[in-house]
C-alpha cells in the first residue's frame, strides 16, 4: 500500500445556507474602508446587498464585467478600484465574475502589471503579498469559484484563457446562498449544474483524487444527480436549488484539490478559441470524455484504482446498486440530452480545428489528473464525438 500524503486547501470561512448573502454586510464592516463590489451585466440582482451595505455603514462603489473576464477588464476594475480607494473586492456573480474579483483583489496589493503572474501568456511569478480581503458570493450552483485557488482570465488577442494561480486567491469568505439561484434561466442552470457534475465525476477519478475530496464527490454527484432536472424544469425549487448549490460548493472543494481531466483539459483549450460557455463544453464533452477514459483503462490500466470508480459514478448517478459503469455513460447522456446541451459544432468547432484543439488540451494543466494519458487518436475521438454528440 503506498502511504497517504496529501493537502486540502479551501476559503478561509464559507457561510451556506438560505438567507446566507445577509453575513456579507456584517462581514465586509471588518474588512476595509470602501469595498468594490465586482458584477456581471445583471448588476440589478445586487440591489439587497447593496441596501444592507448602506444600512450597515459600509462604502462601496460597483464594477461591472460583461461576459467572461479578460485581462482587459480585470485592469480596468484595478485601475477604477485604485481610483476610487477601494481596499475590499465583494464579487455578486458567476464563475466569470468570481474570477475577476480574484484578479481584481490580487492586483490591488501585488506590484507589477497581471502579466507578470500569469502562466502560459506571463512570466508566471509567484503572488508575494496576501490579496485584497476578498468575499466571493456565487448566483449560479456550477464552478465552485468561490473555494478555489485560480482565476481563468481570457486573452483574446492569443485566442488562449490562462489561469492566475496561487494559495493566496482562496477567498477569505465564501458565502453560499441557494435563494440567489432561484431565478436562474433553465439554460443557464443546465450548463452550470453539468459543470458542476462533470467536476465531481473528474475529480473523483482523477489520478489525485484523495480521500477528502473522495467525500465531497460521493455526495456531490447523488445531489445532482437528483435534483438537476427538477432545478431545471422547476427553478423555483427551493429544494432542488439548495441541492444544486451544495453540489457546485463540494465540485469546487474537489477540484481545487484533486485536479481535472479530459474534459477540462478541452474545455480549456476550447474556451479560449470559440465563445461557448465553459459548463456548456463540459457537458457537450462529458460522455465521450467517460466512455473513452473508460475503454483506454481497461486495455490500458487494467489494475487502476479509476477503473473501479467508474462503476461507482454510475451508482452514484442512478441511485442503483448494480449500475455499470455503461450505465452511468448512458445516465450523463440522457441528461444532456434532456437539458438540451448542443453538441460542439453549434460553436462553429470543426474539422479544421482538430489538430490545434487536441495539442493545446495535451498540455493544458486541467489535463493533469486524468486517470491515464489517452493518445492522440483517443483524444481526436472525444473530440470528434462531442462536435456531433454521436
Ligand atoms: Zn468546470
Amino acid at each position: 500500500m503506498t502511504p497517504m500524503f496529501f493537502e486540502f486547501a479551501t476559503a478561509n470561512r464559507i457561510v451556506l445556507g438560505d438567507g446566507a448573502a445577509r453575513q456579507v454586510a456584517p462581514a465586509a464592516q471588518q474588512m476595509g474602508r470602501r469595498a468594490l463590489i465586482v458584477t456581471g451585466s445583471t448588476s440589478e440582482r445586487c440591489k439587497p446587498l447593496c441596501a444592507d451595505l448602506s444600512a450597515a455603514g459600509v462604502a462601496f462603489c460597483t464594477f461591472e464585467v460583461q461576459g467572461e473576464p479578460t485581462l482587459d477588464s480585470v485592469g480596468r476594475g484595478v485601475a477604477f478600484a485604485r481610483q476610487e480607494q477601494c481596499d475590499a473586492v465583494i464579487a455578486f456573480g458567476g464563475g466569470s465574475v468570481i474570477d475577476a474579483g480574484k484578479a481584481i483583489a490580487a492586483l490591488l496589493t501585488n506590484q507589477g502589471e497581471l502579466m507578470d503572474y500569469l502562466e502560459v501568456v506571463g512570466k508566471g511569478s509567484a503572488l508575494q503579498i496576501p490579496t485584497a480581503p476578498f468575499i466571493a458570493v456565487p448566483t449560479t450552483a456550477g464552478t465552485g469559484s468561490e473555494v478555489t485557488r485560480n482565476a481563468v482570465l481570457g486573452v483574446p488577442e492569443r485566442q488562449v484563457k490562462v489561469s492566475l494561480r496561487s494559495p493566496l486567491l482562496l477567498p477569505r469568505l465564501a458565502v453560499v446562498d441557494p435563494e440567489l439561484t432561484l431565478c436562474l434561466p433553465p439554460a443557464i442552470t443546465a450548463r452550470t449544474g453539468l459543470d458542476a457534475l462533470t467536476q465531481l465525476i473528474e475529480a473523483y477519478v482523477s489520478i489525485r483524487a484523495n480521500p477528502v475530496t473522495d467525500g465531497f464527490c460521493e455526495q456531490g454527484i447523488p445531489l445532482a444527480a437528483r435534483s438537476l432536472r427538477r432545478a431545471y424544469n422547476q427553478g423555483k425549487d427551493l429544494e432542488a436549488r439548495r441541492d444544486m448549490s451544495l453540489a457546485a460548493l463540494f465540485s469546487g472543494l474537489a477540484l481545487a484539490n484533486a485536479g481535472m481531466g479530459v474534459i477540462h483539459g478541452f474545455a480549456a483549450a476550447l474556451g479560449g478559441r470559440f465563445a461557448a460557455p465553459h459548463g456548456a463544453i463540459c457537458a457537450a464533452i462529458l460522455p465521450y470524455g467517460m466512455e473513452i477514459n473508460l475503454r483506454a483503462l481497461r486495455a490500458r490500466a487494467p489494475q487502476s484504482v479509476a477503473l473501479r470508480r467508474y462503476p461507482e459514478v454510475a451508482r452514484l448517478l442512478t441511485g442503483r446498486g448494480d449500475a455499470t459503469a455503461e450505465d452511468g455513460i448512458a445516465w450523463t447522456r440522457e441528461i444532456c440530452q434532456e437539458l438540451e446541451i448542443p453538441p460542439l459544432k453549434t460553436y462553429g468547432i470543426g474539422e479544421q480545428d482538430v489538430p490545434t484543439l487536441i495539442a493545446e488540451a495535451a498540455k493544458a494543466s486541467s489535463m493533469k489528473g486524468n486517470p491515464l494519458a489517452l493518445t492522440t487518436e483517443e483524444l481526436q475521438e472525444v473530440l470528434r464525438r462531442s462536435m456531433n454528440c454521436m
